[in-house]
């Protein structure tokens, strides 16, 4: 299959290549799309054929469901069986945004979507190209991220040409996915919401509009026999460039003293190493094949390149990456996340 570029403004775009773009959904192609938060990989998500060929082109476990994009409100009530009051409030205070909503399915959301559960996960996105392309499709678009499953996910056309070159439709380049981190996941389809997976939209927001809410202990856990995610997508190694991620905490002087030291043994031992810095850190390594990955003070800048710097490290061959960490309040508990999938849970406490 030859899969086809294209270029548009993110927020004016040409309508013709939308247009284009929707037939191919409607007829059961694959279209790749920014967001707000990553690249997602489009398919009619109402045929169960289509979706099936995200599986097919991402590698996807078939347990994994996909999310259910919306181009308006009203895309939300036919699949689903219940909106519940905890939604409701959700939906004023936060959509469209970088938030999905796990809810009751209603029968026409088919199995391959939902990977056999009765809830759907749901997202109205922001961005202007997803919302107009969901819209001129007139259908709900299964929309996981645009990535090899197991891969870093897009924040970039680029990233996802890598990944599916030949595998999908079209690739829609909006640029930049600005957010960079995929959705808060927020199951409310019980009384008591449950945060599945961090994103933009803090834990400290949701709690500002419903009050407490529970958090999956697999957010911040390593997934085992006793904690098994209700996001089934978060009990895979998720998010890993190829080379070993190892995170290092401790005070700023030990945990640059101690990176330092173990590059220097892995360079000896004929390893190619890696070191995630930020700006305020960025010159005082030593060796190694050092990125900067943003400026603590200002996390969004760490989000927004997180997966572009981890598929870096892959591109110029790291055997292994040494990773400083960040404040976890806020938006830094999405990056975080993130970052224990990327390293598995592999941390020198120094
Ligand atoms: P992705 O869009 O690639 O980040 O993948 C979608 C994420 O949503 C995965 O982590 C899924 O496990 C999660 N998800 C989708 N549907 C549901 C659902 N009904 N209940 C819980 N999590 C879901
Ligand atoms: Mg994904």
């Amino acid at each position: 299959m030859i899969t086809k570029l294209v270029k548009v403004d993110a927020e004016r775009p040409d309508l013709n290549v939308l247009r284009e773009a929707a037939d191919i959904l409607r007829n059961g192609g694959l279209v790749a799309f920014p967001t707000e938060t990553v690249y997602g990989l489009g398919a009619n998500g109402l045929d169960a054929e289509a979706c099936k060929k995200i599986y097919e082109a991402k590698g996807r476990p078939s347990d994994n469901p996909l999310i259910l994009t919306i181009g308006d409100l009203n895309g939300l009530y036919p699949i689903v069986n219940k909106v519940t009051e905890n939604a409701e409030k959700i939906i004023k205070a936060f959509w469209p945004g970088p938030i999905t909503l796990v809810l009751p399915k209603a029968d026409c959301v088919p199995d391959t979507v939902t990977g056999g559960l009765d809830t759907v996960a749901i997202r109205f996105p922001s961005h202007a190209v997803a919302r107009e392309l969901i819209k001129l499709a007139g259908i709900p678009v299964a929309a996981p991220s645009a990535n090899s499953s197991g891969k870093p996910s897009p924040t970039r056309a680029s990233h996802v040409e890598f990944d599916l070159n030949g595998k999908i439709d079209m690739i829609i380049d909006g640029g930049p996915a600005e957010w960079g981190l995929e959705s808060t996941i927020l199951d409310v389809s019980e009384d008591k919401p449950v945060l599945l997976r961090p994103g933009a939209v803090t834990k400290e927001m949701i709690e500002g509009v419903v009050g407490e809410i529970d958090v999956d202990p697999a957010v911040y856990m390593k997934p085992s026999a006793d904690i098994v995610p209700k996001a089934p997508g978060m009990k895979y190694k998720h998010y890993s460039p190829s080379a070993s991620v190892i995170l290092v905490s401790g005070s700023r002087d030990n945990v640059i003293k101690k990176i330092n030291e173990k590059t220097e043994e892995d360079l000896k031992k004929g390893l190619s190493v890696g070191i995630m810095a930020t700006e305020q850190t960025k010159d005082c390594y030593k060796a190694g094949k050092i990125l900067v990955v943003g400026d603590r003070e200002k996390p969004e800048t760490i989000g927004a390149n997180l997966f572009k710097i981890l598929r870096k490290f892959d591109y110029i061959g790291a055997d292994v990456v040494y990773s400083e960490v960040f404040d976890e309040d806020g938006e830094g508990a999405a990056i975080m996340n993130r970052l224990n999938k990327a390293a598995a849970f592999n941390y020198i406490r120094c």
